[in-house]
């Protein structure tokens, strides 16, 4: 199974491929407008190219398509959830959002997740792998084929840590915007971090235009510990380092996401602390009513106290918005639709 996938590579490596097998320079470029521009599902529908040649690649090389297992509409807002099995049989979800502005995808990048975070039924099998570029590629394509429409923005913000698969996530966004492939801009691609401090300045170093978010949800280290594990590798202290060099090496404001459970993170002694934490900061909270895990017994701050810990945020000069819930009558928390398939299939 360890062959190489097609949609994994950079035009310049498929060049090399494409001149090894003794074909033409521009047939690389034939083949990566079929890819990623025109999303082709197989070699098999590239007719410009021979068939003996299309025959090789297909012997030669892998070519990962997802298929469409589950497909959830929302009366309310027309959001689609997604449940794709991969060419290994696992399964994952994505997420096609209608806003104003265009289509927003959710893509996954991993299947499952090793960062344990207490709310999030993504991690409670821990991580199974890492998807590859194509595997996230193939997401965004699958929905835009299936709908027949094209998407205006992508939000790493599935399951999986994108930035504990920093490599293929990397290679990923360089696919998805190239010039002669899906060409979508940088400025379109949000891409959301637990906090892995570390991988989030190298991420600043590549300065890829792209908008950067950090999972924060409380405001202190003890807190934050006990909610999320990654909080035990990189202080609060340490995280805003990394977040000062993103915001001074690529000037892209950060979004810090704060999902509030009731009782917990969403008190007036937590709204202050927060404020001390990111005032001065060229920052956005996003305010998350937490999605209830039954597996967890996490509850949401009652309607009005979610307004009042944005107001008092606010006053103090923060930017904040709350996340607007989109596709309730579908609604199931990051990585509950898998979880739910996967407990069926056990039986
Ligand atoms: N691993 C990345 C991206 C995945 S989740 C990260 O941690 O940022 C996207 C966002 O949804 C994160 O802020 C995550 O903490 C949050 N989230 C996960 N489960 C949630 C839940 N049950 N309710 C509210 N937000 C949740």
């Amino acid at each position: 199974m360890n062959r190489t996938d097609l949609k994994n590579l950079t035009m310049e490596e498929l060049t090399a491929v494409v001149t090894g097998l003794g074909e033409k320079k521009f047939r690389a470029e034939q083949l990566f407008n079929w890819m990623h521009k025109k999303q082709a599902r197989s070699v098999a529908e590239m007719t410009d190219l021979s068939e003996a040649f299309r025959k090789k690649l297909a012997e030669e090389f892998d070519y990962t398509v997802l298929e469409k297992v589950v497909e959830l509409v929302s009366e309310i807002d027309g959001t689609r959830k997604y449940l794709f099995r991969l060419q290994d049989g696992n399964v994952i979800e994505s997420v096609r959002m209608e806003y104003h502005h265009g289509l927003s995808v959710c893509i996954s990048s991993q299947v499952g997740c090793r960062m344990g975070c207490s709310f999030c039924a993504s991690t409670i099998g821990g991580l199974v792998r890492n998807l590859s570029a194509a595997e996230m590629l193939e997401q965004i394509y699958s929905i835009e084929r299936l709908g027949g429409e094209k998407i205006s923005n992508v939000v790493v913000m599935g399951s999986g840590e994108p930035l504990d698969n920093f490599d293929n996530l990397i290679r990923f966004i360089g696919l998805l915007c190239s010039e002669k492939g899906r060409n979508l801009s940088h400025r379109s691609i949000t891409v959301s971090t637990c906090g892995l401090a570390d991988r989030l300045k190298e991420l600043a170093d590549l300065d890829l235009g792209i908008n950067p978010a950090v999972s924060l949800h409380a405001p202190n280290d003890e807190m934050r510990k006990q909610l999320m594990p990654v909080a035990k590798r990189y202080s609060i202290k340490e995280l805003m380092e990394a977040v000062d060099y993103y915001f001074e090496k690529t000037g892209r404001r950060m979004t810090f996401e704060y999902s509030l459970i009731r009782g917990q993170n969403d008190t007036d002694a937590c709204a202050r602390e927060l404020i001390t934490l990111l005032k001065g900061r060229n920052c956005l909270v996003n305010l998350i009513p937490v999605n209830p895990v039954k597996e967890r017994g996490y509850e949401r701050p009652e309607g009005p106290n979610v307004q009042t810990f944005q107001k008092k945020l606010e006053k103090a000069g923060i930017n904040v918005t709350i996340r607007r819930e989109m596709g309730s009558d579908i609604n199931a928390a990051c990585g509950q639709l898998r979880r739910h398939y996967e407990e069926e299939a056990k039986g």
